[in-house]
């Protein structure tokens, strides 16, 4: 059972890599971004409560994310998970840690993938032409979730290092490059 939080700035490349490093040591994949996508598609109460905060970059309750996981956990708890996106507040990580403990599992490390602020704005913008995200469309929009990234969310570096499970790679390069950067990381806490 191997449970990796994939954590980094949006556009970091944290959704690219979670996919294959899941396939790669079969492991599941949560992105919460992606399950509140699906909700707001889906036109759900839960999606349009979320609608809002999404389309301004603003980060969803803490509450509400917590539940999508919690709920995720009860049918994909049977072997381990890569977390992209998720957890995004220090509120967050402390609740996550205890719905963890309680089904005796824990988060086996954190991964810091490093990218400069001008180069996730490229990404982003280039990735808004294909993938219809309205989020990644607006220049201001995407900035704002950097921002935000800046003030709530980089801390929680800061709760998995207390615990000795932050590792930091370098985000830039060819995406075989990345992913052998991270299965580095991975390997060595097997
Ligand atoms: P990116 O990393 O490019 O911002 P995501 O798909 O991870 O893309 O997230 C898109 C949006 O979904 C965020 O801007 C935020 O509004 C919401 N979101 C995703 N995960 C969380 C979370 N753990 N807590 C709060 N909001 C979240």
């Amino acid at each position: 059972m191997l449970n990796i939080i994939l954590f980094g700035a949006p556009g970091c490349g944290k959704g690219t890599q979670a996919a294959r490093l899941a396939e790669h040591y079969d492991l599941y994949h949560i992105s919460t971004g992606e399950v509140i996508r699906s909700e707001i598609a889906r036109g759900t109460e839960l999606g349009r409560s979320m609608e809002g905060y999404i389309s301004r970059g603003e980060l969803a309750p803490d509450s509400i994310v917590v539940e999508m996981v919690r709920d995720y956990m009860r049918t994909h708890a049977d072997k381990g998970c890569i977390f992209d996106g998720f957890p995004r507040t220090t509120a967050q990580a402390e609740i996550f840690d205890k719905m963890l403990a309680e089904i005796n599992s824990e988060v086996d490390a954190m991964i810091f993938m490093d990218v400069p602020e001008e180069e996730l704005v490229k990404r982003i913008l280039l990735r808004g032409k294909d993938s219809g995200r309205k989020d990644d469309a607006s220049e201001d929009v995407i900035r704002n979730r950097i921002e935000v990234y800046r003030q709530q969310t980089a801390i929680v570096a800061d709760h998995y290092t207390k615990q000795g499970k932050y590792s930091e790679i370098n985000g830039l390069g060819t995406m075989d490059e990345v992913f052998e950067r991270l299965c580095n990381v991975i390997d060595q806490k097997r």
